[in-house]
Order: structure tokens, then C-alpha cells, then sequence
């Protein structure tokens, strides 16, 4: 951290004493960092909390700052746990993150994620960003929707239903920066609306508390994708009503798959490989295991919309051959 400060300028003193990065114009620093929204696309989804951004809009961002908090954002990106996931952007291009205040919206706060290597920094890899933030957003109004009804018809009170939003993220490019080496000009990042402090993975490895509205949530995005998507790493916080709002959700998606991400688990026969190259289709070849450790036990929510909890396992590939490719099992 602080040999990276010392090579855009900041006062290291300052930065370690408070963790901040900047803090820009509040306190009369020269230091700045102006964005310019670039893209609002993950707004058009009514499970998101929208941005309140619009395209073109020059943002001045008066302070950012790392918070210890936004530690659980950083972990999918450790060696160990890249190594578990496909081999696509989404899941392996770290980035920094930082809580930043806005002078548009200064009574809240934001999430600034910046890719570490410059190449990932580019307006097509942050368009991946906005794009898992929408489905998932989908997914999570599918799921209160679907929440919504079962608890209308078991009689119970649907107005204070705790629900599940994801913030959505706006792509921006940096057009002033005092922090070329960490932010520089003409680089793209995404500004998430989100002001807490702490970010809590709710399901990400299997280790964390079961948080039933996060694992009902999981469980129903893959029963509602038909087997076909898995919204994984599910993180943010636990809102006062009880709701979640989630922050940089991955998609787990047929098309980002690779051959070698799905040999990365057990070591497999010839002819299985090739079976599973061919049944690449469906995103439960890969989730089928992860499935079970994720998700060890249904919620009671679960059972009414998948009472077998078959959702994942019975899917079968493109192929349609899910005794051959061997990791339909039941
Ligand atoms: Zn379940």
C-alpha cells in the first residue's frame, strides 16, 4: 500500500493514518479524481438499486478511501480460490477496491472498483461488470416476486417481506486523476451505489453462516435459470428490514465456461474429458458439486418452489446425455 502511494504522490503519512486515498476538495487538497458515467445499462433491471447516475455525467469524486471492511470483495480473486473458478474476467481480473463519496450525491456513499492490470481496465471488460449486475438483478426480482406470492398465498404479510436488491454498478472513464499509477486517464471502472462500510460474503465457499434469504436466493436464481445460470459469490449486507442488497455478484454462465476450468477439479478419464467438453452447455456440469457445498441444506422456501432439490443435478448438457457425461448425479 504504501510503496503504491509513493508512486503517484500521495502523502503516505496521511493516507496510513486513515486509510484514506484522497480526500479531495473537503479538505483543500490539490489531489482530484473526476469520472465520467459511460454506461447506466445494469439500471434496467428491477431487482437492482439503481445508481441515480446518468450517461455523460461528470462526477467529482471528493473522497476515497480503503476501507478494512471491503476485505470479502478482494477474496474471489485470491490464488487459491481463482483457481476453483472459470477461466473468464469475471472471475479471475482482481481489482481495487475503494469507498468514495461523490459531490453530486454527498450524503452517500459509493463503491469504486478498479482492475488491477491495465489491460482489464477497458470499456469492454467493465460492460461484464454491468452485465452480471443486471441478470442478477433479474434473478432477484424473479425471486421477490416469486417470495412475494408464496408468502401472499400462506396468508402471511407481504408489505415488510424482506427482499433481495443488487446495487448496479455505472461504467465510468477517468478524465482528471491525480493517481495515474491507481486510476489513470482513459482508464474504465465501475461506481457501485453502495454505502455500507462492510461487505459480507453470504455465499461464496461454503464457510460462511447460512443466511436463509441468501441461500433461498441462490437455490431459486439456478431453479429459475432452469440449471442454466448460477449467481455465485453472493456478498453485501444485511439491511435493517432484513433485505439484502448484494454487491458484484459473478454469473456463472455456459458460454464463460472453459475445458480447463472444468478439469480443474477431479482428475478425469480420457473419454470423460471429452464427454465434458461436449456437454459444456449447461452451467450445472461445473456447479453440480459446488452446488451441494454452497447450498448443504434447502430453506424452507426452497421446498415449495424445488421440493426435490433437483434443480442443478437433473440438468443435462447439450448434449442431453447426462448419464454420459457423468456429473448428472442424482
Ligand atoms: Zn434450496
Amino acid at each position: 500500500m504504501g510503496a503504491a502511494l509513493a508512486t503517484c504522490g500521495v502523502r503516505i503519512e496521511h493516507a496510513t493514518a486513515i486509510g484514506a486515498l484522497f480526500s479531495g476538495i473537503a479538505d483543500g487538497d490539490a489531489e482530484e479524481l473526476i469520472l465520467e458515467v459511460v454506461s447506466t445499462a445494469a439500471d434496467d433491471s428491477r431487482g437492482v438499486r439503481p445508481s441515480g447516475f446518468k450517461e455523460a455525467q461528470q462526477l467529482q469524486v471528493n473522497k476515497l478511501s480503503t476501507e478494512s471492511g471491503f476485505e470479502a470483495l478482494s477474496l474471489r480473486y485470491s490464488e487459491a480460490v481463482r483457481a476453483t473458478w472459470p477461466d473468464d474476467y469475471r472471475f479471475q481480473a482482481s481489482k481495487r477496491s475503494w469507498r468514495a463519496s461523490i459531490a453530486f450525491a454527498p450524503d452517500k456513499a459509493y463503491v469504486l472498483q478498479m482492475a488491477t492490470r491495465a489491460e482489464e481496465r477497458s470499456e469492454d471488460a467493465v460492460k461484464w461488470d454491468l452485465e452480471d449486475a443486471k441478470s442478477a438483478g433479474s434473478y432477484a426480482h424473479r425471486f421477490n416476486l416469486y417470495s412475494r406470492e408464496h408468502a401472499r398465498e400462506a396468508g402471511e404479510a407481504v408489505d415488510e417481506l424482506p427482499c433481495v436488491k443488487v446495487a448496479a454498478p455505472v461504467a465510468c472513464r477517468v478524465v482528471k486523476t491525480s493517481f495515474p499509477a491507481l486510476l489513470p486517464v482513459g482508464a474504465y471502472c465501475t461506481l457501485w451505489p453502495y454505502s455500507d462500510p462492510e461487505v459480507r460474503k453470504f455465499v461464496f465457499n461454503g464457510c460462511q453462516d447460512f443466511v436463509e434469504l441468501a441461500q433461498a436466493f441462490f437455490h431459486h436464481s439456478a431453479f429459475s435459470s432452469n440449471g442454466k445460470e448460477l449467481v455465485c459469490d453472493i456478498q453485501g449486507v444485511e439491511e435493517e428490514d432484513g433485505s439484502l442488497l448484494l454487491i458484484d455478484p459473478c454469473l456463472l454462465r455456459p458460454s464463460k465456461l472453459t475445458v480447463g476450468a472444468l478439469l480443474k477439479g477431479a482428475a478425469k478419464e480420457e473419454k470423460e474429458r471429452e464427454d465434458l467438453a461436449v456437454c459444456l452447455g449447461p452451467v450445472v456440469n461445473v456447479a453440480a458439486d459446488k452446488f451441494d457445498m454452497l447450498h448443504p441444506k434447502c430453506t424452507s422456501l426452497c421446498k415449495a418452489f424445488d421440493p426435490k432439490r433437483c434443480t442443478v443435478k437433473r440438468k443435462v448438457g447439450v448434449c442431453g446425455l447426462d448419464i454420459s457425461c457423468g456429473l448428472a448425479r442424482h
